[in-house]
């Protein structure tokens, strides 16, 4: 039962109807208190009509005040355009799951804004489901009335005054003509009526067909009736025309002007529309978090035709500002600019000029955000005032999107990030695991048998004193290589594998490797093919040794007891070639590949109890093309494999190697 109390609770979503009335602000703190005393979503709508646009300053101000104040009471701000207000709101109530509405006593009786007195009636027949509160204000300025704005432009009112004149003169001059033709005279009614449709065509304001529809009536008067040149008429029914001119006159004018106002309305929201569908498209292809900020701010100047100032959020500090239109000059006080920024990215609040906060500031700042997490901060230019209402919620859109794709932005680098990480734990996981697994065996024989002979050495006779000498000795070595081997890879993998290059001759790098390698090679034939011709490179000849050693290691491993391994060098067009043959059962053609993976120690386990760690080929590999030169394994004939690595041979003049290496 509780349960569906609280479903129903979560349902809930009020909605205050924003206006420019003093009262409105009654009506957002009680829509404000309903919110939360259901504990539900709370928007406050406003719906501008064609009106809007020439609403007085002061209106202009009040609707900005109510619509902060909502804001701040916890409310979404939307806007919606059309003349019809309540089909207006009962539409939006019904798209975004409305179930409460909160309107004003004034509202209803004689806000304008909301239109006529039967807003309530009207919104009940559009949606009869909804509960529609109206709040009772004794305070209620019933003074108020929106005005318009004062159109104190002399220049413009002389204009269409001009226009006026002119048009009236033009259909005064056609009646004349046509009068003199013999044409009747509903056919001059009918071009005065033509005249003041042109007027309110070419003018800004009602006013001119108004008095171009009374002007035409009394010199159609003066003029076309009996007695002409007088403004009496003879004709009794020449009053009802006089009205039913000035009536089809007025009336014609007044929908050409709304059709002009709603022509105008509507191709403000379709160039809106349009930067909104755009911002969503750019913002989908932009791939880094620089360009999703470039995009932002390029939209939103085309949106408000104003100057635009982003900041990135790098780690709580502003980043460099960019600047739209790129040309912009923060002209300024910058440092102060900066100092409002920064306190929007660190509050995450809007600031700057038009609102409470630094109100001397000279741009507005709002926070670009999703939730608690601010992404940067964008300044917008107030110099020609305060944004509004539907400014306003566009931006608010355009700051969402903006903010959402960063936080996409910033997911897919945090996933790729843990994937890279996980990736290097596990195979830090795995390293350890293997590691430790493969040293133990070794460790625990060379402790067992040094502790065999401490404790029994005279009861060893020599044969079995050396065997076991001879075992410490072999697997300490392998300990020995497998720590070289596990250096080296650390240090790939880190990035500090520097290579300490010199000019070496590939004949004293094998000499030098064999040195360390033939010792340990008791029950394999190793044979050694060089050739004549001197070979230099350079190289790193301890990375190298590293390479033939691992290599010849491995064909011991891999072979049977008293098989030949052939170790050669030859020249290869400008690149030196190691090579290592060996006659063991060679290696299959799918893992040829990948036995220079790391860690990957093939399928087929040798019997000997040798250990794998699958690390050795994968650091000859990296060495090897550190040099520049290549690794491979083909079969070798009749059986095993042969292992062939090249470095690029150091070109040297002939006196210079005469004289350096003495050959
Ligand atoms: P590890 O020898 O520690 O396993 P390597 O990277 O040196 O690691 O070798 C990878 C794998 O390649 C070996 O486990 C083995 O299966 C195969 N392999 C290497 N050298 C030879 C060879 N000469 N003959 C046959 N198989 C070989």
């Amino acid at each position: 039962m509780n349960h569906e109390i609280a479903d129903v609770k979560k349902q809930e979503h009020v909605l205050a109807c924003l206006s420019s009335a003093p009262s409105n602000t009654k009506i957002i703190r009680t829509a404000a208190m309903m919110a939360e005393a259901f504990n539900c979503r709370f928007t406050a709508l406003f719906v501008e009509t064609p009106a809007h646009s020439h609403s007085a300053p002061q209106d202009k101000q009040r609707l900005e005040t109510n619509r902060k104040l909502a804001e701040k009471l916890g409310a979404n701000i939307e806007t919606v355009y059309g003349e019809d207000i309540p089909y207006q709101i009962a539409e939006f109530a019904r798209i975004s799951g409305i179930t409460h509405i909160v309107l004003g006593q004034s509202s209803v009786t004689k806000r304008h804004i909301f239109g006529k007195p039967s807003l309530t009636q009207l919104l009940l027949s559009y949606v009869p489901e909804l509960d529609i509160h109206i709040i009772p204000d004794k305070a209620t300025d019933t003074t108020y009335h929106p005005k318009k704005a004062k159109n104190n432009n002399n220049e413009k009112f002389l204009k269409n005054a001009v226009k006026s004149v002119l048009i009236l003169l033009g259909a005064t001059l056609l009646s004349l003509i046509f009068n003199e033709i013999g044409f009747t005279r509903p056919n001059i009614i009918m071009v005065y009526i033509l005249g003041v449709l042109l007027t309110s065509i070419v003018t800004s304001h009602r006013v001119y067909s108004l008095i171009s529809s009374i002007a035409s009536v009394f010199i159609f008067n003066f003029l076309f009736t009996e007695p002409r040149f007088s403004l009496s008429a003879y004709e009794t029914g020449y009053p009802v025309t006089f009205i039913i001119m000035f009536l089809t006159a007025y009336v014609t004018g007044t929908f050409a002007i709304r059709y002009k106002e709603q022509a105008k309305q509507s191709a403000k929201i379709a160039h809106r529309t349009k930067i909104l569908f755009d911002t969503d498209q750019l913002l989908s292809k932009a791939e880094n978090k620089e360009a999703i900020l470039q995009t932002a701010g390029q939209q939103i100047e085309k949106l408000l035709g104003r100057g635009i100032v982003m900041f990135d959020n790098r780690e709580r500090k502003l980043s460099d500002p960019m600047l739209f239109p790129e040309n912009e000059k923060l002209s300024y006080d910058r440092a102060k600019e900066l100092a409002v920024a920064q306190w929007v990215l660190e509050h995450n609040h809007i600031a700057g000029a038009t609102t409470e906060r630094f109100s001397d500031a000279k741009y507005l700042y709002f926070a670009i955000r999703l939730n608690e997490r601010v992404y940067g901060v964008i300044g917008i230019d107030a110099k020609n005032g305060a944004l509004d209402a539907s400014e306003n919620s566009i931006l608010l859109s355009i700051l969402g999107e903006a903010a959402l794709a960063l936080e996409n932005e910033k997911n897919a680098r945090e996933k790729e990030a843990a994937a890279i990480l996980a990736e290097s734990e596990q195979l830090r996981a795995n390293l350890l695991r293997t590691i430790s697994h493969d040293l133990r065996t070794p460790l625990t024989t060379i402790s067992g048998n040094a502790g065999n002979l401490m404790r029994n050495s005279e009861s060893f006779d020599e044969e079995t004193k050396q065997q076991i000498y001879k075992d410490i000795f072999e697997d300490s070595m392998w300990l020995a290589n497998l720590v070289e081997n596990l250096l080296y890879s650390t240090r790939i993998e880190e990035g500090r594998m520097t290579l300490n290059t010199s000019p070496e001759l590939v004949q004293e790098i094998l000499d030098e490797a064999l040195l360390h390698i033939k010792p340990n090679i008791q029950n394999h034939n190793i044979s050694v093919k060089t050739q004549e011709e001197l070979m230099l490179i350079n190289a790193d000849a301890k990375l190298i040794i590293q390479v033939i050693t691992n290599l010849v290691e491995n064909a011991v491993k891999y072979t049977p007891e008293n098989t030949e391994i052939i170790i050669s060098i030859e020249k290869e067009q400008n690149m030196a070639c190691f090579k290592v043959a060996d006659h063991g059962n060679g290696i299959p053609d799918d893992e040829k590949e990948r036995i220079f993976e790391k860690f990957y120690s093939g399928k087929h386990k040798i019997a000997d109890n040798r250990r794998s760690l699958g690390l050795g080929l994968y650091l000859c590999k990296a060495i090897v093309e550190a040099h520049g030169g290549t690794i491979s394994v083909n079969d070798n004939k009749p059986m095993g494999s042969v292992f062939c690595f090249t470095i690029p041979l150091k070109e040297v003049p002939v006196h210079e190697q005469i004289s350096d290496y003495g050959c």
